[in-house]
Parts: C-alpha cells; sequence; structure tokens
C-alpha cells in the first residue's frame, strides 16, 4: 500500500488534506481512486490506514483516518547532529541520508571556515526544499519519524544547543581523543535516554578555535580513522555508526 505524508496537528483530525504534491503524486503517478485506501504517517511516529474520501476539481485528495496502525517504538538514544553547511547538492544528501539512517535531529552549522551561508528569505526556501526531501526519503525508507531540521546555528549557538545533550562529540581528523567505536561504547555506557550530540565540520573542517572552544565546553574530539574523509562521508560514516552500534 502506498505511503503518504500527512502534517496531522490535533489527535482528533480525522479527515485531512494531503499537501498539493503529495495529491498530484497519489492521482498522477499511482493513480488513486476514491473509496481507495492508503497508508499515511506524520511527524509524530505514526502510521495510519486512511481512505480516500475525495478527490476535488483541482486534484486535491481528501483522505479520512481509519485506523492507527503502529506507532514508532520510543528507543533509548536519539542522535542530534550539527552539520558545518555544505554546498547545496551536498547538504540535500544529507539531508536524505540523515532520515534513512534516523537520526532525531539535524542542525545546520555556520561555522568559520563555511562556503555557505544563507540569510533571511534563503534559509525559509532551503528548509522547505529539505522539508520535501525528508518526506521522501521517509517515505522511501519506511522511516517512521522524520528528523527535525533546526533554524541554522552559529558555532555557539550549536555550543549551546548541545547543552541539552548528555554525551558530546566532535569529529575532527587531528588530534583526535577517542575513536569511533570508543565514543560509542561512552554513549552506551550512559543511563538511558541518551541524547548524543555530533559536531562535523564543514568541506574546511573546525577551525582551531572552534576546536578549543568545544574542548573547553567539555566536547571531546572523536577521530575517523587516518584517511580525511568528506564532510558527507564523514557525515553517514559517523551518524549510521552511532545509530547502529548503540
Ligand atoms: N582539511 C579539513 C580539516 O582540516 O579538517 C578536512 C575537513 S573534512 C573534509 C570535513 C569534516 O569531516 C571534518 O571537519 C570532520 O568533522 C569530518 N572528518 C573527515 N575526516 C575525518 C576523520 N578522519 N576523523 C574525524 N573527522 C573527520
Amino acid at each position: 500500500m502506498h505511503r503518504f505524508f500527512i502534517d496531522r496537528k490535533q489527535e482528533h483530525e480525522i479527515s485531512l488534506w494531503l499537501s498539493p504534491e503529495e495529491s498530484r503524486h497519489a492521482v498522477k503517478v499511482l493513480r488513486i481512486k476514491k473509496g481507495g485506501l492508503i497508508r499515511a504517517f506524520d511527524h509524530t511516529g505514526c502510521e495510519y490506514e486512511a481512505k480516500v474520501c475525495d478527490i476535488d476539481l483541482d486534484g486535491r485528495v481528501q483522505i479520512e483516518i481509519v485506523t492507527t496502525l503502529k506507532k514508532d517504538i520510543p528507543i533509548g538514544f536519539r542522535i542530534h547532529v550539527a552539520q558545518g553547511f555544505l554546498q547545496k547538492q551536498k547538504m540535500d544528501w544529507i539531508v536524505e541520508k540523515a532520515c534513512e539512517i534516523g537520526i532525531s535531529t539535524l542542525i545546520p552549522l555556520k561555522s568559520e571556515f563555511s562556503m555557505v551561508n544563507p540569510k533571511g528569505d534563503a534559509i525559509e526556501r532551503i528548509q522547505n526544499r529539505w522539508s520535501r526531501i525528508a518526506q521522501a526519503a521517509a517515505k522511501q525508507s519506511g522511516n517512521l519519524t522524520i528528523p527535525q531540521i533546526l533554524e541554522p546555528l552559529a558555532f555557539s549557538g550549536a555550543l549551546q544547543q548541545a547543552k541539552k545533550s548528555n554525551v558530546r562529540f566532535l569529529f575532527h581528523p587531528y588530534s583526535a581523543k577517542l575513536n569511533l567505536h570508543q565514543a560509542v561504547e561512552k554513549a552506551a555506557s550512559k543511563t538511558k535516554p541518551v541524547d548524543v550530540f555530533l559536531l562535523v565540520g564543514p568541506e574546511g573542517g573546525f577551525s582551531e578555535k572552534e576546536v578549543k572552544l568545544a574542548d573547553e565546553a567539555g566536547i571531546e574530539t572523536v577521530g575517523l580513522g587516518q584517511n580525511i574523509l568528506r564532510a558527507e562521508t564523514a557525515f553517514v560514516v559517523l551518524a549510521g555508526g552511532f545509530k547502529l552500534l548503540l
């Protein structure tokens, strides 16, 4: 059965309209018809069986929730990644992978060596695009929860945000105190629920000043081996490593 994203704001909401994009996909590509059954999922980790009750003249699809099929089981570990802002396609790719891997929060990080620094309207456009990418990735991967993508933060803001987590690491190819295995073990040794906050640099890496600030904030540096990985490779290795090994 096909899965569609719904923006369900209240638990008592039974009847909803699919977004124009989801409606177009449902009607034009998948050829769903009035009376047909679909699966729908939302931000809360719920999946529902729903009936198509109307398709209006503009092709918008109205559905009615028939039953809740499953709710994502809460897990003991949540992973939050602050990712140094990368160029457009790479950042889009990271949003997709964050969703497939099952990251809880993705924080676009405006660090000293970030080559991209969007402002104002550009941020809103980017966030809308990421939201569409995340929804599509959730549909494809069967993931019930979509990562929350925060507003871009400066490095100091990310350090503040990191304080909410009880395990915090910064990934840096040089002078690392721990390797990935040791970092995962450290997180695993904490009492659940564990919030793991990971900082990954942009293409140009972190500045020495940023590494020092993180160190002063009690954030340990972690290395991923001798090779310098591209930022997006590092993201998949470390986020996937924590997700699979914890
Ligand atoms: N020349 C840059 C530097 O001086 O850091 C390389 C940056 S690398 C392309 C981008 C980011 O990926 C790094 O800031 C780091 O977060 C992560 N990364 C890449 N390779 C890594 C490694 N071997 N160990 C730890 N982190 C790594």
